[in-house]
């Protein structure tokens, strides 16, 4: 299997573009093998099926153009240059066309682009969000102030359209920033959020939380890691970095009790009625960063997990975290990484704090690009 896309060279979001979708994993495991293959042997990476239009999220710039066009895309890869986009190979086939959809409403609507280097207009970007297992999308456009000119017949007109849209949503940000996202929302249409399902469990996503790119290979994903865990009802677990809540509401079947901690407080929000809307009531969330809170359990002694999940950011976790680990001595940690190099330099702290690699897990969620998510088994 081997795609063309037009725009790949300036977009500069899929690394692998234009080599076969086998040897596209030979290279991740390659790269899989030198970082982490010292520390045990590797299972075969898990690929996926038809590795096209897989993100259920996609973030589209737009820009006006000095002959009265209107272009949406991506940044040109190390400039703020926009990129036109129609079809991005792997973003979700109707969040394409609704960014194209929206390009066009632009010049109806006479709604003029953000210009950053002047600060005047009104849209920045519009993000889209698909729950890919409910058919829920979301639709958040990201603007420079509230005043959005004709806003009831702007959504009217997009939701004609594309009537799977189930909720529009005005993200105000008036920084000089990079960020996407500002701090308020002002929920347009529908309720300002979506849900998505997994393994079996409904999840809430609001605008600025969390959520896998790639539900396909999520499950699988999330599958390997409580599977990796072994729990037979009665532990007492920690999700550390939850998110919204999705792996420690999983393993809560499974577990005694689950204790877990993200820093990011829509998330936490969510991950609280995630909880409450699927019923589960073994589960408890902290808003806290995730290295002070378990330094806080390792010297409190206020409870002592059997079994620790830790799905950090890119960047990994930190040495006090896995110092505070040592402390709290659960038998086992599963680690879940989407950055193999922090992932090499956090297993090096583990087996120097007497945990050894048991099994390593590297699942495909980023097909066209180098990333990689891997689970790791660690026992003491
Ligand atoms: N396990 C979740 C989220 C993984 S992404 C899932 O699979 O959906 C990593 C998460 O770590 C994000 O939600 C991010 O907000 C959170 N995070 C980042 N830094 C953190 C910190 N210092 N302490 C706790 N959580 C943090």
């Amino acid at each position: 299997m081997q795609f063309e896309c037009a725009c790949s060279k300036k977009c500069g979001g899929c690394d692998y573009i234009g080599i076969d979708y086998k040897d596209q994993l030979q290279k991740k495991t390659k790269y899989i093998q030198s970082l982490v293959g010292g520390f045990c042997k590797i299972s075969p990476i898990i690929g996926m099926e038809d590795p096209l239009y897989y993100r259920c999220k996609v973030t589209a710039t737009y820009t006006y153009l000095k002959n009265g066009s209107y272009i949406s895309g991506v940044y040109e890869k190390g400039t703020h240059r926009v990129v036109k986009v129609d079809d991005c190979l792997i973003t979700d086939s109707e969040a394409n066309r609704i960014a194209v959809t929206i390009r066009d409403l632009l010049k109806s609507f006479k709604i003029k682009t953000f210009n950053e280097d002047t600060g005047y207009g009104l849209l920045r970007h519009v993000q889209i969000r698909v729950g890919k297992n409910t058919g829920q999308i979301m639709v958040i456009l990201v603007c420079s102030n509230p005043t959005f000119p004709g806003k009831n017949n702007f959504v009217k007109a997009l939701r004609d359209i594309h009537p799977d849209i189930s909720t529009v949503i005005l993200n105000i940000n008036d920084k000089k920033t990079s960020m996407v996202l500002g701090d308020r929302n002002i929920v347009m249409y529908g309720r300002g959020y979506i849900e998505d399902e997994l393994c079996g469990l409904r999840f809430k996503i609001s605008p600025g939380s969390f959520y896998q790119v790639n539900p396909v290979q999520t499950e699988i994903l999330y599958k390997t890691a409580i599977e990796y865990a072994g729990l037979t009802g009665t532990e007492t677990v920690m999700d550390a970095y939850c998110g919204t809540g999705t792996i420690g509401l999983i393993a809560s079947k499974k577990a005694g009790e689950v204790i877990s901690v993200e820093l990011n407080k829509d998330a936490v929000k969510d991950a609280i009625s995630n909880a409450k809307n699927n019923g589960i009531k073994n589960v408890r969330f902290h808003q806290a960063d995730a290295t002070n809170y378990i330094r806080h359990l390792a010297d409190s002694g206020e409870y002592r997990p059997d079994c620790i999940f830790m799905d950090p950011p890119r960047n990994g976790s930190t040495p006090e975290f896995i110092d505070a680990v040592k402390k709290l001595s659960p038998s086992r940690v599963v680690y879940v990484s989407c950055g193999p190099e922090s992932l090499a330099r956090d297993l090096k702290l583990f087996t120097k704090s007497g945990y050894r690699v048991k099994k390593i897990q590297p699942v495909d969620c980023f097909p066209f690009t180098r990333h990689i998510e891997t689970v790791v088994l660690l026992e003491k």
